[in-house]
C-alpha cells in the first residue's frame, strides 16, 4: 500500500529541496544564471535572495532594479523565486523553510572569503548547509564588477549578461 509522503510541520513534502542563492546580483550575469540552471538539477526550488545590506555605495543598480533584471532574465519558472533579505542570512534561510545556501565558486580567490562565511554560518546555524558549485569554464572570470567596468567603457557585454541587463547597462552608461 502506498503511504502519503512525510511532511515537515510546514506541510512541504520532505523530499522538496529548497535552496537559497544569496548575493548582490548587481547585476545578474550569465555566471549567476549558470549556477541557477545547474542548481535546478539538484534542488526542487531555488530562492534567489538579493541582500538588502548590499545597497551601498559602489552598486550600480538599486535593489528594485536588480530584482526586475533577475525576473526578466530568468523568465517564468515556478521553481524559481526572487526575494530580498535583511540581517542574518541563516535566519532568512530558516524562515523560508530552506536548509541549504547555494553559492558559486570561481577562482581560488573566492575560496578564502566563502570559506570564512560558510564557517561563520555553520557556527550560527549548524542545521543550515552551504553548498558550492564550481563555475562553468566560460564564466570562470565573469563577475558583476567586471561587467560594469566593461560596460562603462562601452565595450560589448552580450556574451556576459542576458539581454535585459545589457539594455539596462546601456541606459546607465549612455
Ligand atoms: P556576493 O556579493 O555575495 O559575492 P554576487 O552577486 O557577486 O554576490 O554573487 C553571488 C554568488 O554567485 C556568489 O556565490 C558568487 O561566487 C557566485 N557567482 C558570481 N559570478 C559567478 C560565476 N561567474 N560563476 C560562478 N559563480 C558565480
Amino acid at each position: 500500500m502506498d503511504h502519503p509522503p512525510s511532511t515537515f510541520s510546514t506541510g512541504c513534502p520532505m523530499s522538496h529541496k529548497i535552496a537559497v542563492y544569496p548575493g548582490s546580483f548587481d547585476p545578474i550575469t550569465y555566471g549567476h544564471m549558470d549556477i541557477i540552471e545547474r542548481g535546478l538539477e539538484v534542488f526542487d526550488e531555488i530562492i534567489i535572495a538579493v541582500a538588502r545590506n548590499s545597497e551601498k555605495k559602489g552598486n550600480l543598480f538599486t535593489i528594485a532594479e536588480r530584482i526586475t533584471l533577475i525576473e526578466e532574465s530568468i523568465g517564468a519558472d515556478s521553481r524559481l523565486q526572487v526575494d530580498t533579505f535583511d540581517g542574518l542570512l541563516v535566519d532568512y534561510v530558516v524562515s523560508r523553510q530552506a536548509k541549504v545556501i547555494l553559492r558559486g565558486l570561481r577562482a581560488v580567490s573566492d575560496f578564502e572569503y566563502e570559506f570564512q562565511i560558510a564557517q561563520m554560518n555553520r557556527n550560527l546555524k549548524p542545521e543550515v548547509e552551504t553548498l558550492f558549485m564550481m563555475t562553468s569554464v566560460p564564466y570562470g572570470y565573469l563577475s558583476s564588477s567586471i561587467v560594469k567596468e566593461v560596460a562603462c567603457l562601452h565595450a560589448p557585454v552580450e556574451a556576459l549578461v542576458p539581454p535585459a541587463v545589457q539594455k539596462a547597462l546601456q541606459e546607465k552608461f549612455s
